[in-house]
């Protein structure tokens, strides 16, 4: 009873009426004729294809406004008496009623098929007339003629041609905007769908259960593309309905709007699958700025003169080679350059332990030499000068310091062993 009450508060009076007067074809779960555990169909929504002429969100803005956990069947292709009937009786026993795209040659061969479904209270719309998979590039005029044709095929099955809703989807759902533009322009509402449960391909009615079931649960509500001359769908159909009921889903009737059933009032909000809210978290990264360089070109390599260096003065620049202006790199520095000379002993002591170090030799070596000028002139001189406290070992070290630093600086002083000795 809830689709009675949903029709009336939209409206919809022809639809309520239809609810009640329409015996079976338009029972409820709750009133399903020998089938109290059916599905049924919760509501029918009646849509203005003017106001919205494309839905369905796998290629679309907006999709069917529907509630979460709302469900809207539809099926392709058909009718094909063998399986088309048994998804009619499929859907009957659960009290389901869904929307038919059908294909005009398939009308043209089955034209009891179409009558079959508008006697079920089904929805039909179409297909084209020979379902080509060439609509995104073939000429408009072309495309108009398949979908001309095919509403004509099917209308001529029908007893009443206003049973016809103005719905259509486009074969293997190849939009093309001039499709898009022409079928909007005509009033006729382009359907793609929300998910689809791949059931036209080589796949098990399990797995067909499966996509079904998996891709409506990441949607939570949407349009289902099914088709209705597939014997793995005819299979699957009643797992997929089963639990669409066991996990809370309600099934939606659509129907078009007409001068005498307007449209059920929503919000343009509604016909968004997701609608953003504050609630939902939405990625809305700052825009990446463009940067812009004003330069691209390499920097050259710096010059000694860039540095500050002094240059070398001979002729030549023999140390450094190329130390000229624009030269793309430094040069190796040429090994003489590296060179101690004699006696540079303080170059080479350039840190202050090394300083130290040499003051210690130098002072060493002249307390050594007047050591032996002052033999002779007494020992008291001696310790007077140095407290007596210098042993024979560390005059003999001092003696040798003294010689390495006058002789010659070329050999490495081994800090180490120098800090050991006496100071
Ligand atoms: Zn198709």
């Amino acid at each position: 009873m809830i689709g009675r009450r949903v029709s009336c508060r939209t409206r919809s009076w022809i639809v309520c009426l239809g609810f009640l007067t329409a015996g079976p074809a338009a029972a409820l779960a709750a009133d399903c004729p020998g089938h109290p555990d059916a599905l049924g169909t919760s509501r029918t929504i009646v849509v203005d294809p003017r106001e919205h002429p494309r839905i369905g969100t796998m290629q679309y803005r907006e999709t069917l406004p529907l509630r979460d956990h709302e469900v809207v069947l539809t099926f392709d292709d058909g009718p094909l008496p063998k399986y088309s009937n048994q998804v009619l009786q499929i859907l009957a026993n659960e009290c389901i009623k869904a929307t038919f795209f059908t294909i005009g040659a398939q009308a043209q061969a089955n034209p009891e098929g179409v009558r079959k479904l508008v006697a079920a209270g089904h929805t039909v719309g179409t297909h084209s007339q020979n379902h080509p998979l060439t609509f995104e590039k073939m000429p408009i005029e072309k495309a108009q003629t398949e979908i001309d044709t095919g509403i004509a095929s099917v209308t001529a099955a029908m007893t009443d041609p206003s049973a016809l809703a103005p719905f259509f989807r486009i074969p293997g759902l190849l939009r093309a905007e001039g499709v898009e533009n022409l079928l909007a322009s005509r009033g006729i509402q382009l359907w793609s769908a929300d998910f689809l449960a791949d059931d036209w391909r080589h796949v098990s009615p399990e797995r067909v259960y499966q996509l079904a079931i998996q891709r409506l649960e990441a949607k939570g509500k949407g349009i289902l593309l099914l088709h209705d001359i597939q014997p793995r769908t005819v299979a699957a159909l009643p797992k997929i309905i089963r639990d669409l009921k066991a996990r809370g889903y309600r099934i939606v009737h659509v129907v078009p709007a007409t001068a005498d059933r307007p449209a059920t009032p929503t919000e343009p909000v509604e016909w968004m699958l997701h609608p953003a809210s504050e609630n939902v978290a939405v990625v809305r990264w700052p825009k990446i700025p463009s940067f812009v360089f004003t330069r691209n070109e390499t920097l050259r390599a710096p010059l000694l003169s860039d540095l500050n260096a002094e240059l070398p003065r001979q002729a030549g620049s023999s140390h450094w080679g190329v130390a000229k202006a624009g030269a793309e790199s430094l040069a190796v520095p040429s090994r003489d350059l590296f060179e101690i000379k004699e006696g540079s002993l303080e170059v080479l002591m350039s840190t202050s332990a090394s300083r130290h170090v040499a003051r210690l030799a130098r002072t060493n070596a002249a307390d050594a030499i007047s050591s032996r000028n002052a033999k002779g002139r007494g020992r008291a001189a001696a310790v007077a000068t140095h407290g007596g406290k210098h042993p024979p070992a560390a005059r003999a070290t001092a003696k040798r310091m003294a010689q390495n630093a006058n002789a010659s600086a070329a050999r490495p002083t081994k800090l180490a062993s120098l800090k050991k000795r006496p100071q």
